[in-house]
């Protein structure tokens, strides 16, 4: 029996619904607009697609959002000056600033002058580590939209099997601990990995974060497994005409939506999640810079 479709553009409808109320609540009771300031240094056309999509969602909850674009070959002090301003900015509640940058700039460094109260992207080691040790923290998005998926799906997560694939700081690593702090056995599978496809089958949980297309097949699923596909990776689509591609995940859909229980496609799973999450993170970093409640649901 094909797997239960886990619809991410709808359950990242219902995060934009819920920060969206939020925010009202913020304004009315309270005079409060959240602020989100992303910035995004040099030309990558992507990072463009991702800033500009940042923004548009962050206005359309009712937030303000403040784009800082800089030239590509900006130094490492203009850019820490900018990060200064903006950490001492009331107005300004989520900092976010796009990766990758230039090879000139040192990405640890950036991130690490990031207020940590302000870091929405959850990078900076100070919630790295308060992450790793179960307290209150700004959680990296995609793994957040992972785990709020997880548990819509199953609710509680504890004593389940889950399997990692990908050792990232920005998805795995953080997706492990999340799936740790909800009492599963966790094990983190990485390119020297012995018998992935063994270490696979164990998981009632398996979330992909490769970047290697349609690498899981079916075959490595658990019967009845939830599959959660965070790769996004482009391949050449001959069926849709000459040079044309599509977007698949790391896993094979076909044949593992014929094996697991639940699985997330690729687009349409993960990938609305985390700008839905991002704008959580800002609603959240909000309240707890203002002394307000944190909304429900929308943290880890
Ligand atoms: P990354 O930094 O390149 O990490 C990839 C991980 O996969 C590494 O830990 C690597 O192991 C492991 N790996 C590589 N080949 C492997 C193999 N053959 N068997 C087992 N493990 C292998 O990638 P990332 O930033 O975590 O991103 C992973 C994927 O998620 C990419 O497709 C990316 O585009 C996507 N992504 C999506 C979103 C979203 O919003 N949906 C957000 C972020 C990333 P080693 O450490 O041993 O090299």
């Amino acid at each position: 029996m094909a797997a239960i479709l886990i619809d991410g553009k709808a359950f990242a409808a219902t995060v934009r619904e819920k920060v969206a109320a939020h925010v009202a609540r913020l304004k009315s009771d309270h005079g409060i607009t959240p602020g989100l300031a992303v910035v995004l240094v040099g030309e990558d056309p992507a990072s463009q697609v991702y800033v500009r999509s940042k923004g548009k969602q962050t206005v359309e909850v009712g937030m303000n959002s403040y784009e800082h674009k800089l030239e590509a070959d900006t130094s490492e002090s203009d850019l820490l000056a900018l990060i200064d301003q903006l950490n001492n900015d009331p107005a300004v509640n989520g900092i976010l600033v796009q990766l990758p940058l230039p090879g000139h700039l040192n990405e640890d460094l950036v991130i690490n002058a990031i207020d940590p109260a302000k870091d929405v992207d959850g990078f900076h080691i100070s919630n790295v580590g308060l992450l790793g040790t179960g307290q209150k923290s700004m959680v990296p998005c995609t793994p957040l939209g992972c785990l709020m998926m997880l548990r819509d799906h199953h609710g509680s997560l504890s004593g389940m099997d889950a399997v990692v694939i990908g050792r990232s700081n920005i998805v795995g690593k953080p997706m492990a601990q999340l799936l740790l702090g909800d009492s599963c056995t966790v094990t983190i599978a990485h390119s020297r990995t012995k018998d992935l496809p063994d270490v696979v089958r164990r998981a009632d949980i398996v979330v992909a974060a490769v970047g290697r297309p349609q690498m899981v097949p079916g075959d490595w699923i658990k019967p009845g497994a939830t599959v959660i596909d965070v790769g996004i990776n482009r391949i050449d689509a001959p069926e849709k005409g000459e040079g044309k591609t599509r977007l698949v995940g790391d896993v094979d859909f076909d044949s593992a939506v014929q094996v697991a229980g639940a699985i997330t496609p690729v687009p349409g799973g993960v990938g609305p999640m985390t700008i839905a999450c991002l704008l959580a993170n800002t609603v959240t970093a909000c309240c707890r810079a203002n002394g307000l409640e944190e909304p429900e649901g929308l943290t880890a």
